[in-house]
Formats: C-alpha cells, sequence, structure tokens
C-alpha cells in the first residue's frame, strides 16, 4: 500500500490543528497513484459570512450526531445503510443540501469504520467535507462559492503562492475547519510526480544529534539550535510541574507547541536544502531508517532525550516527499552498523568509534569524523540497494534495506 509521505505528515497536524478526529480522511489510506498534497488556505468572511459558516458547521455537526444515534441505535454503520436509513430524517430535520447529509453520512460510516464498539459524537465545530457540487474555487477572483445555510455565499480567500500553485491540480474534496478564531478550506490536490532525473552519484544523509544531519557530500546541519531551547523548555518544564496551578499547565502546552513548531520549522528548512543540492547534482538521496539512531544514541539517557526520535521521523518524511515532489531518487536503507563500519576497508567493529565524535578503524587505521564516515557508509548501501532493485527508483516503492543486505561487503 502506497501512502504519499506528505499526505501523512500533513495528516496528524491538520488533525490536531483543526481537531478533524479520523472521520473524513479516507484519502490518507488509498493507494495513490500521483502524489496527493493539502493545499491551505484561509478564508476571509465578513462578521455575517464567518457567522453562517459557523452555524453550518454546527448543523452540520449536529446532523452528524443524529445520524451516529441512529447508526448505533440500529447497528447499522455501512454508508450505504445508513444512508438508507437515515438520509431523508436528517434532510428533514436540519434543512441541510443533500450534498451536505451525503457527506455527513460518510463522515459518520468513517468514524465507525475506525471502531464501532463506541457510539461516535462529533464536536460541534468539528470539520466537514464539502464537494464540488457545494462548494466551487474561483480561483482568477480569489474567492470561493461555498454553500450554507443561508444559501450559497461568496467569501475571499488567502494563501501563499505555493498553494495558489497547488490549487490549479485540486481534485475532489476540501474541508472546512475552524481554527482559534479562523476559518480554513484544506483541499487535496494531486501533483503529477516528475519524472526522476538521476545521473548517478548518491549521497547518504546520516542522522544525529551533534548535527541533525552529515552529508556524505561534507555538509553537516547542526543541531545545537534544537538542543539548546529543548534544554531551556525542559527547565522551564520543571518550574512550571512544580507549580501545579492551572495556567502553568496552559503555559506548559503553550512551551511544548512552541518546541514543536521550532523542530518543525528545522525539519523543513534542512530537508529543503537536502533536495534542493541533490537536483543541482543530479545525485540520488539515501537516507537511513530510524532503527540506526536508536543503536547509536543507546549510550545515554540524555542524548537520547534531546534527539527526539519523532523529529527524525518527521525529517525523513518531508525529505521523502520533497525528493518526490522535485524528481529526486531517494532511498531508505538499513543503518544497522553504519556508524562502526569503516567505509574504506569495510571492517566493523564496536571499538572502531572512538567516541561520539571520532572515528578511527582498527583494522586500516582510517581516521574520520564518526558522522561523515557513516554517512558515506549510508551512500554505499544506498548505491548496493539501487543497483539490486532496477532504477530509477521512487522513494515510498523502495525496499528498506533488509538483513539481505548482509551480503554487501559493505555490512557485517
Ligand atoms: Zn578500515
Amino acid at each position: 500500500m502506497e501512502t504519499t509521505l506528505l499526505v501523512r505528515v500533513e495528516e496528524k497536524e491538520c488533525r490536531t490543528k483543526f481537531d478533524l478526529g479520523r472521520s473524513g480522511y479516507g484519502i490518507f489510506s488509498t493507494i495513490l497513484e500521483t502524489m496527493k498534497l493539502i493545499a491551505q488556505l484561509q478564508l476571509k468572511p465578513t462578521e455575517e459570512q464567518a457567522k453562517a459558516l459557523k452555524e453550518t458547521l454546527q448543523v452540520a455537526n449536529a446532523a452528524c450526531d443524529f445520524l451516529s444515534g441512529l447508526a448505533w441505535d440500529n447497528q447499522t454503520f455501512g454508508q450505504f445503510a445508513l444512508h438508507k436509513i437515515g438520509y431523508k430524517g436528517a434532510r428533514a430535520q436540519f434543512g441541510l443540501a443533500s450534498q451536505v447529509i451525503v457527506r455527513c453520512v460518510s463522515k459518520v460510516a468513517d468514524a465507525y469504520k475506525l471502531d464501532p464498539k463506541v457510539k461516535r459524537t462529533f464536536k460541534p465545530l468539528g470539520a466537514i467535507s464539502y464537494d464540488d457540487r457545494i462548494l466551487t474555487y474561483q480561483l482568477d477572483k480569489g474567492q470561493v462559492s461555498i454553500w450554507t445555510t443561508v444559501g450559497r455565499i461568496k467569501i475571499p480567500f488567502v494563501c501563499g503562492e505555493h498553494q495558489r500553485g497547488l490549487l490549479e491540480t485540486r481534485q475532489g474534496e476540501s474541508d472546512l475547519c475552524f481554527f482559534k478564531g479562523k476559518f480554513f478550506l484544506l483541499a487535496t490536490c494531486n501533483v503529477e510526480e516528475p519524472p526522476t532525473d538521476c545521473k548517478g552519484g548518491i549521497i547518504g544523509c546520516d542522522f544525529g544529534i551533534v548535527d541533525i544531519v552529515t552529508t556524505s557530500e561534507g555538509k553537516s546541519y547542526s543541531g545545537e539550535k534544537v538542543k539548546a531551547l529543548r534544554k531551556k523548555l525542559r527547565e522551564h518544564r520543571r518550574r512550571l510541574q512544580k507549580c501545579g496551578t492551572k495556567s502553568a499547565k496552559r503555559r506548559l502546552k503553550k512551551a511544548a507547541k512552541r518546541q514543536e513548531r521550532f523542530v518543525r520549522d528545522q525539519n523543513h528548512c534542512i530537508s529543503k536544502e537536502l533536495v534542493k543540492d541533490a537536483k543541482a547534482s543530479q545525485k540520488a538521496l539515501s537516507l537511513e531508517n530510524l532503527k540506526g539512531i536508536r543503536e547509536r544514541t543507546g549510550l545515554n539517557k540524555e542524548m537520547r532525550w534531546l534527539m527526539g526520535n519523532w523529529a527524525f521521523a518527521q525529517l525523513r518524511g518531508f525529505v521523502e516527499y520533497k525528493a518526490r515532489k522535485a524528481g529526486v531518487v531517494c532511498v531508505t536503507v538499513d543503518a544497522r552498523n553504519t556508524s562502526r563500519t569503516c567505509h574504506k576497508c569495510g571492517h566493523c567493529e564496536k571499538a572502531n568509534r572512538k567516541s561520539q565524535k571520532h572515528f578511527l578503524c582498527l583494522d586500516c587505521g582510517h581516521y574520520e569524523n564518526a558522522d561523515a564516515n557513516a554517512s558515506h557508509n549510508i551512500a554505499h548501501r544506498g548505491e548496493t540497494l539501487r543497483a539490486r532493485v532496477n532504477a530509477p527508483i521512487v522513494s515510498n516503492r523502495v525496499p528498506t534495506g533488509g538483513r539481505g543486505l548482509g551480503t554487501s561487503p559493505l555490512a557485517c
């Protein structure tokens, strides 16, 4: 099953940000031919229009609750069956457009798909999906025509250049969300993947703490800023936890969000740069799967905490989708022992790695920065993998290097 990484990333982001719940996001687990990206645009309604949008969300979610009750009472959870028993009643009771009811039925059915053992309820301002029959984009005018409880209204929207470009390929449903007093539309866009252009050569990327990424081309991205911020926030957290009041808890949450945003931003910048470099030199990217990271940080609890594995999963996700979008080949390799193996002679021994920073091969005497050495190994493994699987390869269709790579002279 292929799932576009960005979609996965965005899905999580959107879910937390817009409180979407799991419903209505069936697209995230479907098989994708092209790459699906989400364009986010902010609506700029007048006060009156905002009232109408809010009311629409409230009524639609009330309809969802009604349908959910019906589904629960009848133990009928399929979309088609639920439509049959609930459509007419919901239409009569809530006065929503027929297409909105259809979307509500689908939202409820999706919610029960995940777990039919619990009765589902919906937040009053949860997201509602719209299709082309109830929402029209007028890109040239920078507005949308959207169905609400007071009829169709035209609302201007704002978005960045990148999002505007994405919108040209918009297809299918969009979600109307309410977040922190603002209305957003999340539009699903189909982006064709450009053909990969890779003349040869591969850049190995080693993930670490001191340097977040070290490439086999000799570039590195320092992790100092992230580390400093995490440390600072930890102190902050300790103080607030001692305090234990309600406002302390609120501030704690805020601080955590701030850290998350910072790391996300860093990851976006780093991944962008990595893909840009690979594109410019027409090389492929070789990333390590995340098992390797744990192995290398296993020694020190403090270090492990500083890393936060999730941040690397995110970084890898960003690199992979950006690579796909740019037509850069990206492979994932088994990173086991990459930090203990000499990239010159292939000798693997734990003692090769003298410290966090230094690598000295006990067999051939090769000395190098430990991260740099690992990045060369990752590049080699990526190359081996590429040679084995017919090129060109697209990132998410590549089998990750499993034990099979043990036959490579570089692995042990
Ligand atoms: Zn050696």
